[in-house]
């Protein structure tokens, strides 16, 4: 059974409820409504799914425990399904669970808005239903979708079908040669000084019909279609390209034009890379073309089961840290073998899982995983930086720590590239 309140207009922002218990689920929904939104609720796995499918909700609500039933698994067939909705998670269970479905979200990649331990104030769900409205993108649903309730007076519903068909090995492929595949910049920043570092080079895909689409999405895909050395060979040409001329399109202080000469850049390889050593000597030749020093690119590896040809990785790896370049151990924290691969690859750099730093405020263990992450990295004299700085808590507590770099949407969202000289005016000013 499921039950929709629609107030009208394909603008709205659609939120779907899954709660076992009917009564929480529709006081939620008369609640939701109230602050404009178009709501749905349900009791079920199953209709949830269904109507995921049909209704292209933005904003869905999930209850962790509800007999019969494993919110986890919900979580996993959310990530599985590459899904771009917005995910609310509550739950009655203790913290430390619920925030451990929070990591469990985060790993399988799930736009995740926020965490409601039950029973929650109003002002908290507002609280989170406010920034869903801040960071919707308008364009992201290229067409409206009828409501289950209109549906069924209206069953023309080809397009919602075309619109939410996978992508495709020939799509990704057609993206890059027609340059579809550009990039963001996010600053990376001194944790004690607040000075610029460097930017990571984050990849972003503007299809012409469906919008922006994220690199949750599309990397997996150019990993598991063989096309990810040509993503990547795109991506590091674009963005050694911009690092090569950032200072010189700098017209500001003479200051933050050194900086800038200086700035570092941080690129994305797959571990299903590491093996391809022709990859590297062009990334090391495209340096060379452009005079950007290798010691300005630092190349960040996600730990995986993909390393598992250790000997070539590592000839690969230290290859390149003898001509300069840094490596760094993207996500630590969250795999299963951070400690081997840190003992037998020679990364310079550690970077501190954004799950663990983004709940750092709310959270005595993942506080404790940030204190010895940074304590590890002093001891074997590696650089760390923080990712998913999201409050002024977090920040707060990296420089206490003594945590080296720090990046996240408190300091700077991923800036489109054009964008970056604009942002950096903008702090010289402020400071
Ligand atoms: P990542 O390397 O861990 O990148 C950090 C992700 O966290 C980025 O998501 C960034 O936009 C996001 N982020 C930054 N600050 C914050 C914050 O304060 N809070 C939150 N919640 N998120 C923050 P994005 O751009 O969607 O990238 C997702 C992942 O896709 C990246 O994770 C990386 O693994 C992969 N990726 C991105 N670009 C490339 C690429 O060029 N090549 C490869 N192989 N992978 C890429
Ligand atoms: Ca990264
Ligand atoms: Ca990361």
């Amino acid at each position: 059974m499921h039950s929709v309140t629609h107030v009208g207009g394909a603008s709205r922002r659609r939120l779907l409820i899954l709660d076992d218990d009917a009564l929480v689920g529709s006081t939620l929904q008369r609640m939701v409504v109230r602050h404009g939104l178009e709501a749905c609720s349900v009791t079920t796995v199953g209709e949830f799914l269904r109507l995921l499918e049909e209704w292209h909700p933005d904003i869905l609500c999930l209850d962790l425990m509800m007999p019969g039933m494993d919110g986890i698994e919900v979580i996993r067939l959310l990530g599985d399904s590459h899904l771009r909705a917005q995910v609310i998670i509550t739950s009655g269970v203790e913290s430390r669970i619920l925030h451990a479905a929070e990591r469990s979200a985060l790993a399988h990649g799930i736009n995740l808005l926020g965490v409601l331990a039950k029973p929650y104030a109003v002002g908290e769900l507002r609280q989170l239903l406010a920034r869903a409205v801040d960071s919707a993108d308008g364009a992201d649903r290229a067409t409206g979708a009828a409501c289950p309730a209109a549906r069924s007076e209206s069953p023309d519903a080809a397009a919602a079908g075309t619109e939410s068909a996978p992508l495709t090995a020939d799509d990704l492929r057609c993206a890059l040669e027609r340059g579809e595949i550009g990039l963001a910049f996010q600053p990376k920043l001194d944790c004690r000084s607040g000075g610029l570092v460097g930017f990571e080079a984050l990849a972003r895909w503007q299809h012409p019909d469906r919008g922006s689409i994220g690199p949750d999405v599309f990397v997996a895909l150019a990993e598991s279609c063989g096309l990810i050395d040509l993503l990547t060979c795109e991506i590091t040409d674009q963005a050694l390209l911009w690092l090569s001329g950032l200072a010189r399109r700098w017209d500001g202080s003479e200051q933050m034009r050194q900086q800038l000469a200086q700035a570092r850049l941080s690129l994305n390889v797959s571990a299903l890379s590491l093996g391809n050593a022709a990859l590297f000597l062009r990334i090391a030749e495209h340096c060379r073309a452009l005079g950007v020093a290798p010691q300005r690119v630092v190349l960040e590896v996600t730990e995986s089961s993909a390393m598992q040809d250790a000997t070539t990785a590592l000839d690969n790896l230290t290859r390149l840290r003898l001509q300069g370049f840094h490596l760094s151990i993207d996500d630590f924290g969250t795999g299963y073998s951070s400690m081997v691969q840190l003992v037998k690859l020679p990364f310079s750099e550690l970077k501190i899982d954004k799950s663990f730093v983004m709940t750092a405020a709310a959270s005595e263990e993942s506080r404790a995983i940030i204190r010895s992450v940074v304590d590890l990295g002093r001891s074997l004299g590696m650089t760390t930086t923080a990712e998913g700085v999201e409050d002024a808590f977090a920040l707060q507590y990296l420089k206490e720590l003594g945590c080296d770099h720090m990046q996240g949407y408190l300091l700077s969202r991923p800036l489109a590239p054009d964008a970056v000289i604009p942002w950096l005016r903008t702090r010289e000013a402020q400071h």
